[in-house]
C-alpha cells in the first residue's frame, strides 16, 4: 500500500449543455472515476473536478428554437446531467458550469494576461453573414454545393462526397441553415491567439511524458505542418463572455472552456479553505486531464500554450481514451445503439456497465465496443457467476450452521491434503494487492480486472475443494465453519479490490459483512465476526433489458 500523500486534481471534460449524456460520454466519466476512487483508497489528496460547457452558438440557437433564455436552456441539461452522473456512480468532489461569474472573471484575467505577455494578434477576416437573421455563420451553418465536385447540400467546412475542405464562402448556392438566406461576405476584426510563439515549448511538452505516445507521435503532424494563430473572437450575437473593451466581440467557446476547469475548482477550494495556486501554479501537485480523443488537439496544444503565456502551470498528464462503438459498429440512432446514460439507467444499474467498461480499458488510445451478447455474459458469469457466487454459497452455512459467525481461526487441519495449495490462500490473496493497485493506476483496468478474477476462481475453486455441502454430512463442522468463513474472507478482499469499479456493491457488500471493504483493512481477516443473513447483492442481467434498452433508444 502506498504510503506517500499524492495531490491531484482531476479533471474530465466538460460536457456540452445542448443535449444529454450518453454511453460513449459515460466511459470518459467512468474511467476517471475510477482512477479518483483508486487514488482516493490509498490515500492521496485526489479532487474531481468537471462541469458543463455551456457556451456556443449551437446552444444560442436551440435555446432560441425552443423560446428559452440561453440560461434556462443550460439549466434543464445542467440539472439531468447532475442526476445522470449521481445514477452512473461517477462522484464529482464539484460539478459546475462553464457559465459562471468565477468563469468570467478568470477567463478576462487570462486574456489580459496573454494580451499583455504579447501573445494576442488581431486581423481583419472575411466571414459568412446571414443577412435576415444578422449573424455570422460558423462553417457548421453555412450549406450549399461544393466547389469541387458540385454535389449538393454539403457543408460549409467540408464536402461528404469527395471529402474537400474550404471555407463558407467557396460554396456554390449557398443558404444560410437559419433563415435559408443567401449568405453575405462580411468583413470582421478578429482577435488570435498566436500560438505559433509556442512551438519550441509544444514540440518539448509534447514528448515530454505527459501523453500517451500514440497521442504524442500524432500531434508532430500538426508541428510538420506548422502551428497557425488561433481565432479567440465571435462576433455579436453569441451565448458567451464579452470581451473585454469591445462593443460586439465574444470569447469563442474554445478558450472559456478549458478555462471552466479552473474556475470550478476555483468555487470547490473557496468552499474547501483550499489554495487555488497550490493546483494550478505548484509543480508539486498533478494536474490531470481526462478526454476523449476528438479534443486533443484543444486540450494538448492550445491548452498548455495558454496556461504558459498566462503564468499557470501545464497539465501534468493527459489520459486520453478512445470512443465508444456498440455491437461494433458507430453508435447511431437508427439501430437503436445512440443510447443515453438516462434510458440505460432505466433498465440497469449502473454497476455492470461500470464493470464491463473497467474489464476493456487499458491505458491505450483504442475505440472501446459495447458488444451487448459480450456485455450479458461477462456479467453473468464474472460478476454473479464468480464473485456473488462466492458469498451465497458460504454465507448459507454460516447462516444456519454457525449462527451468522465467522470462525475463530482459518486454521484448517488438512495433514491428509498437505499439497492442497490453498495452505495460504488468505495471504495469497493479499500478496496481489500491489500489482491490481498498479494496474489500477496506470489506467490499465482490464489486466486489474483479469488479476481479481483470477483470485475468484481460485476462491471458488478452494471451496469447490473443501465442499462445505458434503463436510458438514460427515460431521466434521469445525472445517466446515472455517473453509466459510475463508470464502466469506476472501470475497470480502475481492469486493475491496473491485470498490473503485463497483462502488454500489462494496457498500452493500460492507453492510452484508458488517465491516470495512477499505483496502488498507485486509491486513486481518474477520474471525469471531458477526455477519448479515445473506441477500442477493446483484442480479443476473436478464436479455430482455437489453433488448428493451435498443427498442427504447430508438423512439
Ligand atoms: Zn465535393
Amino acid at each position: 500500500m502506498s504510503s506517500t500523500n499524492n495531490h491531484y486534481l482531476v479533471t474530465s471534460a466538460l460536457l456540452y449543455a445542448n443535449g444529454h449524456l450518453h454511453l460513449g460520454h459515460a466511459l470518459g466519466y467512468i474511467q476517471a472515476d475510477i482512477w479518483v476512487r483508486t487514488q482516493k483508497i490509498l490515500g492521496n489528496t485526489c479532487y474531481y473536478i468537471c462541469g458543463d460547457d455551456a457556451h456556443g452558438t449551437p446552444i444560442m440557437l436551440n435555446a432560441k428554437k425552443n423560446n428559452q433564455s440561453p440560461e434556462e436552456f443550460i439549466k434543464q441539461f445542467y440539472d439531468a446531467h447532475i442526476k445522470d452522473f449521481a445514477d452512473l456512480g461517477v462522484k464529482f468532489d464539484y460539478y459546475g458550469t462553464t457559465h459562471s461569474p468565477e468563469n468570467q472573471k478568470l477567463t478576462e484575467q487570462i486574456y489580459t494576461a496573454i494580451k499583455n505577455n504579447g501573445h494576442i494578434i488581431t486581423k481583419n477576416i472575411n466571414q459568412a453573414y446571414d443577412p435576415v437573421e444578422n449573424i455570422f455563420l460558423p462553417d457548421r451553418f453555412v450549406k450549399g454545393d461544393c466547389p469541387k465536385c458540385n454535389t449538393c447540400d454539403q457543408y460549409g467546412d467540408s464536402c461528404e462526397h469527395c471529402g474537400a475542405t474550404y471555407n463558407p464562402t467557396d460554396l456554390k448556392n449557398a443558404k444560410s441553415v437559419i433563415s435559408g438566406a443567401t449568405p453575405i461576405v462580411k468583413e470582421s476584426e478578429h482577435y488570435f491567439f498566436n500560438l505559433p510563439q509556442f512551438t519550441e515549448l509544444l514540440k518539448t511538452w509534447t514528448i515530454g511524458d505527459h501523453l500517451q505516445s500514440e497521442i504524442s507521435s500524432k500531434l508532430q503532424e500538426w508541428f510538420t505542418a506548422g502551428l497557425q494563430p488561433w481565432d479567440i473572437t465571435r462576433d455579436a450575437p453569441y451565448f458567451g463572455f464579452k470581451i473585454p473593451n469591445t462593443d460586439n466581440k465574444y470569447f469563442y467557446v474554445w478558450l472559456d472552456a478549458p478555462i471552466g476547469y479552473m474556475a470550478c475548482s476555483k468555487i470547490f477550494f473557496d468552499q474547501n479553505n483550499l489554495n487555488f495556486d497550490d493546483y494550478w501554479k505548484n509543480n508539486n501537485t498533478k494536474l490531470i486531464h481526462f478526454i476523449g480523443k476528438d479534443i486533443t488537439y484543444f486540450h494538448a496544444l492550445f491548452w498548455p500554450a495558454i496556461l504558459e503565456g498566462s503564468g499557470y502551470k501545464k497539465p501534468d498528464q493527459i489520459y486520453v481514451n478512445g470512443f465508444l462503438t456498440v455491437n461494433g459498429k458507430k453508435m447511431s440512432k437508427s439501430r437503436g445503439t445512440f443510447i443515453l446514460a438516462r434510458t440505460y439507467l432505466n433498465h440497469l444499474d449502473s454497476e455492470y456497465l461500470r464493470y464491463y467498461f473497467a474489464s476493456k480499458l487499458s491505458n491505450q488510445v483504442e475505440d472501446l465496443d459495447l458488444n451487448f451478447n459480450d456485455f450479458v455474459l461477462k456479467v453473468n458469469s464474472d460478476l454473479i457467476g464468480k464473485l456473488i457466487n462466492i458469498a451465497s454459497r458460504c454465507s448459507g452455512f454460516i447462516n444456519k450452521q454457525f449462527n451468522n459467525t465467522l470462525a475463530k481461526n482459518l486454521q484448517i487441519n488438512n495433514s491428509n491434503n498437505a499439497d492442497d495449495n490453498f495452505g495460504n490462500i488468505y495471504q495469497d490473496f493479499l500478496n496481489k494487492s500491489d500489482t491490481i493497485i498498479n494496474h489500477f493506476t496506470n489506467i490499465n483496468y482490464s489486466l486489474a480486472i483479469k488479476e481479481i478474477m483470477a483470485l475468484a476462481d481460485k476462491a471458488n475453486q478452494f471451496i469447490d475443494y473443501y465442499k462445505p455441502w458434503a463436510l458438514i454430512k460427515t460431521g466434521d463442522t469445525d472445517t466446515t465453519h472455517k473453509v466459510c468463513s475463508m470464502g466469506i474472507n476472501l470475497y470480502r478482499i475481492l469486493i475491496s479490490y473491485l470498490s473503485p469499479v463497483l462502488p454500489s456493491l462494496a457498500i452493500k457488500s460492507s453492510k452484508f459483512l458488517k465491516a470495512s471493504t477499505d483496502w488498507s483493512n485486509l491486513n486481518n481477516p474477520l474471525l469471531d465476526h458477526e455477519i448479515n443473513t445473506f441477500e442477493p447483492l446483484l442480479q443476473r442481467i436478464d436479455p430482455l433489458k437489453i433488448e428493451n434498452i435498443l427498442n427504447d433508444s430508438k423512439s
